[in-house]
């Protein structure tokens, strides 16, 4: 195959994992910027809010009120998007019009009592509980009979929706198996079937091996941007040994991943010195009782930024039309991630 420049002619990337594309233009890099510039947000200083319905002993819209909680704290969502007690049935009149019924559940997860933190600003120690947290809810809700699967989540700031600062995710359970989960159980299955080795640890493999694309990693742990990001400085946790969910990992496992995910938050932070947006989510196996060879905890973090900490990145257009598209490369986005201090702007 003939070499191509990757840093400066315009390709496409596929991704193994949902077998999509991205559109990668890296000259584009050098076109003069014409948006408009403005402040960062205020963030918040204040490590009790009397009037935020997650800071412990409030009370909540749906009238119950938090307990004094020292650590972390799991409650049902009071505007739950499904609800466990939603009837089964669904309506079809030939191939067209076609709804079921979907019952689940939501719950809520404060990460700290601490109303101005973030992951990102809380000790190893603190993060640990919250991954302890993460583990003890998979498992109880796995282990209900109508949950298949089970997304663990963060939206993070303004920019993606989430209106309260307080540390903070979420838990969803529900009966079917999302699109986006549903597609990578199968590439990862296809892939395990073909190859006896799992997607991701050869993908490990192979950036582990380069460097090119490497952000940060410890001993059960590696953050890349990987090689099909789509947005600018959209990265991917991998679990070092392939398991399916967080449950499984060890003891030093879990203390690991609290590391990497404050190393990796901290990065962010520092990257346009600001606290930095985005949603992230852990893919794992579904929680019905099949079997999910090859299936590899992962977790994606899909950050808005582009440019400062209010130039962000958007998805419209041939995005919405066609496939996503970036300019900067990802190799370059690892560079700049990679690069930065390990310690907290606010902490130096
Ligand atoms: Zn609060
Ligand atoms: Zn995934």
């Amino acid at each position: 195959m003939p070499h191509f420049d990757l840093a400066a002619l315009p390709h496409r990337r596929y991704n193994p994992l949902t077998q999509e594309w991205v559109l990668v233009s890296p000259h584009r890099t050098q076109r003069p910027w014409q948006g408009q510039v403005e402040a960062a947000p205020a963030e918040t200083s204040l490590a009790f809010d009397p009037h935020c319905y997650l800071c412990p002993g409030n009370s909540r819209a749906g009238g119950a009120r938090n307990p004094q909680y020292s650590g972390t704290f799991v409650f049902e969502n009071d505007f739950a998007a499904l609800r466990p007690d939603t009837p089964s049935g669904s309506i079809q009149e030939r191939e067209l019009l076609f709804a079921q019924s979907e019952a689940g559940q939501c719950r809520v997860i404060c990460f700290s009592p601490r109303h101005d933190l973030t992951l990102a600003r809380m000790s190893v120690d603190e993060i640990r509980l919250v991954v302890d947290t993460w583990c003890a809810q998979f498992s109880e809700l796995a282990a209900e009979p109508n949950v298949r699967a089970v997304h663990i989540f963060e939206n993070r700031g303004a920019m993606m929706g989430c209106s309260n600062p307080h540390p903070h995710g979420q838990i969803w359970a529900n009966e079917t198996v999302p699109d986006e989960l549903a597609r990578e159980v199968v590439t990862q299955r296809d892939y395990f079937q073909a190859h006896q080795s799992s997607l991701l640890e050869d993908y490990l493999k192979l950036e582990l091996e380069k460097q090119e694309r490497v952000v940060c990693s410890n001993e059960h742990f590696v953050v890349v941007v990987p090689f099909w990001a789509v947005w600018p400085y959209g990265t991917l946790l991998i679990s070092r040994r392939c398991v399916p969910s967080l449950p499984e990992l060890q003891q030093a496992e879990r203390q690991s991943l609290a590391q990497i995910l404050r190393q990796l938050t901290i990065r962010y932070d520092n990257l346009f010195q600001t606290s930095f947006p985005y949603t992230m989510g852990f893919h794992q196996r579904p929680t019905d009782d099949g079997s999910y060879p090859g299936f590899h905890l992962h977790a994606h973090y899909y950050p808005p930024l582009l440019r400062s900490a209010t130039i962000r990145k958007f998805m419209v257009g041939y995005e919405m039309l066609a496939m996503p598209q970036r300019d900067i490369t990802p190799e370059s986005a690892a560079n700049h991630l990679r690069d930065l201090p390990a310690t907290h702007y606010l902490e130096r």
